[in-house]
């Protein structure tokens, strides 16, 4: 198997910053979901686009696009890879600037590159050495834009009793309309804010031993 390249990942992680923010709705949002697109495409996945309609917790009406990128699309086991591709439109933590969106270099990019770097090695391999398995690459999008209860206490969250979850909206999407039709992997691997100082993917107990919580 070709290594994994750091350096790669990191220029995947800063081409992605460098559009901006990517909050739904935004240019900087639907200039990343093509780069993406595009990127996938480049390394011979075959890429699926499902766009789709949410509405957040604080009433805006937001396009969205999941995206899904099969490796070996016709193997019958699969293993699959989740990434979230936007990112947070409130900079929760920073006292001056709350409701400004952020660049996500962490949150979300860093995840995206890491699974843009497995496809790049993967489509390198030779095909008498590849795997027995098929890899998905599912980025979701409209994950972030979610209501906090500590930062957010003061505005409404209009999804409350909805039977949506304000968080992770394309993943709720994908999961209703499964892309491909009935998909079904052996298991999934979840990669959020790996790059973050400190960030890792512990082999144990990710859920209770992560320093950088959810997201
Ligand atoms: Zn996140």
């Amino acid at each position: 198997m070709p290594a994994f390249n750091a350096d790669s990942a990191y220029a995947y992680t800063a081409k992605q910053v460098a559009f901006g923010p990517r909050v739904p709705n935004k240019p900087a949002h639907t200039a990343c979901g093509k780069y993406l697109v595009a990127k996938l495409k480049s390394f011979g996945l075959a890429v699926h686009e499902q766009p789709f309609q949410a509405m957040t917790f604080d009433g805006v009406q937001i396009s969205g696009l999941n995206i899904i990128a099969q490796y070996q699309p016709t193997a019958a086991r699969r293993i699959a890879l989740f990434a979230h591709w936007d990112t947070r439109p409130f900079a929760d933590a920073d006292k001056q600037h709350k409701n400004a969106p952020m660049d996500g270099a962490s949150d979300g990019a860093s995840a995206v590159a890491t699974a843009l770097e497995i496809a790049r090695v993967l489509s390198q391999q030779p095909a008498n050495l590849a795997p027995n398995v098929g890899v998905d690459i599912i980025l979701v999008d409209a994950e972030d834009w979610g209501h906090d209860d500590t930062t957010q206490a003061d505005v409404k969250n209009q999804l409350a009793g909805s039977g949506t979850d304000s968080w992770c909206l394309g993943s709720q999407y994908w999961a209703k309309h499964l892309v491909p039709a009935g998909y079904k992997a052996e298991y999934g691997i979840l990669f959020d804010m790996v790059g973050a100082k400190g960030g890792g993917l512990p082999a144990k107990g990710l859920a209770e031993k992560c320093p950088l919580g959810g997201g």
